[in-house]
């Protein structure tokens, strides 16, 4: 394309909230065979819900949650978001049950417990360290890695919520698995029209995510993707991209999250979801300020018109 249509189409995708930072990704859009699609927080809201609580250990409530919080509350996740959101409600309806408790400031935070040497840790979870003790909140790899025991009841309690298309999470605090939390986060509301509009395009949806296995399939059927890849690390991302350009093909991928970029770079064409994290967004070619998935069309779209143009 010439050096004014390149310009002409970046102006039209800034003032629909597309931002392109290249021509040559310009270029390359019209041609993507494949759209993969990360789950959390690209195909859903990345509005996490926790759902349910389990505490498997005799431990209470109250105190379960303050730990499980206290763990997340350095995260940048959205599923560390719920988690901190819930315990939050918890404390708030406990307090206002407390009467000697006059004033009470819902957005309080101050019964979250210090910790220290938080490590967060992409695909799996998080770890720190409060009194002394080790917690681990995350996935069964997590589990496994640290070599936690998960016995066959918790287990069965996991594989429910995850047939209900939520995802489970699993607590280790000083080498005993003590709870589980089921998080549901729903689809973007345009995610299957987008899913949809991309196959009448000719293009391919996948779907990626280091979420696992039964709950990756049910999201996918949801949404109307067949071609899905689970229990992916961030690294493994970028390794499922290159894997579809090997035939020659051009690959896009839509992602928000620190896991994502090294997959958003290895794309021929990476988008980033506005409100994702600023290291997706750095390395995109394009970034999707209205978040709304509309915008992979818009953008796919745009490139096509503006090199259709200039023939
Ligand atoms: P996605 O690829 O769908 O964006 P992620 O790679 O971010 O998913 O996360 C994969 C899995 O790692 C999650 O489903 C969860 O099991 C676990 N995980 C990641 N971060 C956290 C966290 N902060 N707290 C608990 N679990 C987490
Ligand atoms: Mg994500």
């Amino acid at each position: 394309a010439t050096p004014t249509a390149i310009m002409v189409a970046t102006g039209v995708g800034a003032k629909n909230g597309v931002l392109i930072k290249g021509g040559d990704a310009l270029e390359r859009a019209q041609k993507i065979k494949y759209v993969i699609f990360d789950k959390t927080g690209t195909l859903t809201q990345g509005k996490a819900t926790v759902t349910t609580a389990k505490v498997f250990s005799g431990m209470d409530r109250g105190d379960f949650l303050t730990l499980v919080a206290s763990a997340e509350s350095s995260s940048e996740h959205p599923l560390g978001k719920a988690i901190l959101e819930y315990a939050r409600h918890f404390h708030f309806f406990e307090d206002l049950s407390d009467t000697k408790n006059g004033h009470n400031n819902n957005k309080s935070f101050e019964w979250l417990l210090e910790l220290t040497d938080f490590c967060a840790l992409p695909g799996h979870g998080v770890q720190c360290f409060i009194d002394g003790k080790k917690i681990l909140v995350g996935n069964r790899k997590l589990m496994a890695e640290n070599g936690i025991t998960v016995e066959e009841h918790v287990e069965k309690f996991v594989v429910d919520v995850e047939e209900n298309a939520e995802t489970g999470i699993l607590v280790a605090y000083d080498d005993d698995l003590i709870g589980v939390m089921g998080i549901a986060d729903p689809l973007k509301r345009e995610a299957a029209v987008v899913i949809e509009g991309l196959k009448k395009m000719g293009i391919i949806p996948v779907m990626v995510t280091g979420d696992n296995w039964r709950t990756a399939q049910a999201v996918a059927k949801e949404v109307g993707i067949t071609d899905v890849k689970a229990e992916v690390t961030p690294a493994g991302k970028a390794d499922v991209v290159r894997s579809l350009q090997k035939g020659g093909s051009l690959v896009a991928m839509v992602g928000d999250g620190i896991n994502d970029s090294p997959a958003l770079a290895a794309a021929d064409v990476g988008m980033a979801i506005g409100a994702g994290t600023d290291i997706a967004i750095e390395a995109a070619d394009y970034v999707l300020m209205r978040s709304s998935l509309e915008d992979v069309i818009t953008a796919i779209d745009l490139s096509r018109k503006t090199l259709q143009r200039i023939r």
